[in-house]
Order: structure tokens, then sequence, then C-alpha cells
């Protein structure tokens, strides 16, 4: 996207007056400036009429008062740029106090720069993707104390939130900035897995649904007769199985996660040393009873 080249403007003596460097000479004005055109307008005015890009109360220099007599420079082509791209990484040069000129889309700055002006271009170049609006103030977010698990769901939960986002060459997280106080709640979340992360069991031999009719059949039984061993014994047992099955075909995940936890929670109310009232069985054989009724 950027293309760059050494612009052979030799450092000869061009330097005869005192150079007009922006940066702290005139911290109060009473105009304002295009830094692509150099155009001056009144305060009020927002976007250079002549670029479209937003005005800046930053002077602008010529490329002859980048760097002193001596100093290389070089030329950076923006073309493909957005005005506010260049507009950004204008604001953000003259921030970093990096001497620099533009001849229209043409970044001109010295070539001792060069490291600085990459590493802008970088960050910009992120938030100009087309995912973040570049207009709009963005935060960053770095990864590096993430396992791969929890990287896994961040994106899933931005994705899913409808939450705009980028990444920069080194993995940081740029988001918009209104959506901070979202994200922040999503990484606070990052410890407990998503519900696509849950595994089940390595399969059986037996058809997934005639378990499953088999466990309805058994909470039946069990409804009515609490207290025999046979429907017990069946509750338990086709528990087992249920709990090696695999994720039913056409089956959603949150449905059997369901499926599992109720059986294998009935199966240790009634293996359980402890003595359990038929209050507690009753209800929860009913509710993995009704969640079953629905799929067979
Ligand atoms: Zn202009």
């Amino acid at each position: 996207m950027v293309s760059e080249k050494n612009v052979a403007v030799a450092g000869s003596g061009r330097h005869d007056g005192p150079v007009n460097t922006h940066a702290d000479s005139s911290p109060e004005t009473d105009v304002v400036w295009c830094f692509q055109c150099g155009s001056e307008y009144d305060l009020d005015v927002e976007t250079c009429k002549e670029c479209g890009v937003p005005t800046t109360d930053v002077a602008p220099t010529t490329a002859d008062d980048v760097g002193d007599a001596g100093d290389d420079q070089m030329a950076y082509e923006l073309h493909e740029w957005t005005g506010q791209g260049r507009s950004l990484l204008d604001g953000m040069l003259s921030r970093l106090n990096v001497e620099h000129a533009w001849q229209g889309a043409t970044l001109i700055v010295r070539e001792a720069d060069e490291e600085a002006v990459d590493a802008s271009i970088a960050e910009i170049e992120v938030v100009a993707m087309p995912t973040l609006d570049p207009a709009e103030p963005t935060i960053v977010y770095e990864l590096d104390e993430l396992d791969d698990q929890q990287h896994g769901r961040l994106l899933r939960r931005l994705g899913d939130g409808g939450l705009n986002h980028a990444f920069d060459g080194n993995g940081d997280l740029f988001v918009y900035e209104r959506d901070e106080a979202k994200v922040d709640e999503i990484f606070s979340g990052l410890e407990q897995a998503d519900l696509s992360e849950r595994e089940f069991g390595e399969g059986i031999s037996e058809d997934p649904l005639s378990v499953i009719t088999d466990m309805f059949v058994a909470l039946t039984r069990l409804r009515k007769r609490p207290n025999e061993g046979k429907s017990v014994v069946n509750v338990v047992e086709t528990a087992q199985l249920i709990e090696q099955m695999r994720l039913p075909y056409g089956m959603g995940v949150d449905v059997w996660s369901s499926v599992v936890d109720q059986s294998a929670d009935l199966s240790d109310l009634l293996t359980s040393d402890e003595v359990v009232g038929n209050d507690e069985v009753e209800e929860k054989a009913a509710a993995l009873h009704g969640l079953l009724r629905r799929l067979v």
C-alpha cells in the first residue's frame, strides 16, 4: 500500500534563515491550515476546501524545512490513502515531533526518522482498515497474556457482539473507544469457556436416538416407582451411555449439554451415599423427562 523512495534532496544548504518548525512556535493560533496544501483558513473552517481533509492548528512546513542542511530526506507516496488517513498520520507525526511536510499526498520526512514514520504508518494502517472508521477514536489492547483458548474466545465474542476490531503487526487489538466497556466485559470473562468449546464423549456403538428413548422410558418408570431398584439402575446405566455419546447429529450443543449435565446430576443423586429425599429426585427426573420429551 505504501511505497517509499528516496527523493534526491541531497542536503544542500538551503536553510538561509531560521527554520520555522511548528512544534513549539505557535501554541495559540487564530487561523487553521490544511496540512496538505498549506491553505490558511479561519478558525471555524474544519475541512480544506481544496483537499477535503480536516484542517489543523499546526502550521504546515515545506519540504525545505524538514531537517537540517546535511540531512537526507525521503518521501512516502500516500496517494492510495484516504485524506482521513493522511490527516491522522499528520497529527501523529506532529505529536511525536517528527519534522515532516506534504507535497500533495506525498509525505516528506528526514531519513533519520524512517523508523518512527514506519511505526506511525503501521499504526494508522490498522485504524484505517475497513473494519474501523479512521475518523473515530480507537483504543488498543495488548494480548500477550492470553492463551490460545482465550484468544479464540475473544475473537468469537467480538464477532458475536458485532464489535468492529482490527489487529496490527504486533497482534495488538484495536477497537472503538465507544466500545470500551463492552470489550472490557469480554476480557473479564475470558476464563469462562464458550458453549461451542463444550466437549462430549468419544461415541458409542448404540443408536443415539434409542439411548435417548431408553432414558425417557427409564425416567417415566422412575417417576412412578422412585424406590424400585430396577428403575434406579436403568437411569444410572443410561446416564453412563449418554456421558460417552458424541453430540447427536442435528442436535444443538446447548440442548445436548443440558441432557448430559442433567443426566449426570440425577445419576449422582441416585447413587449418592447420603439420604436423598424423593422430592429432590422427582424434581430432577421431571426436568430431564420434560427436556427429553422434545427429543424423542
Ligand atoms: Zn488543502
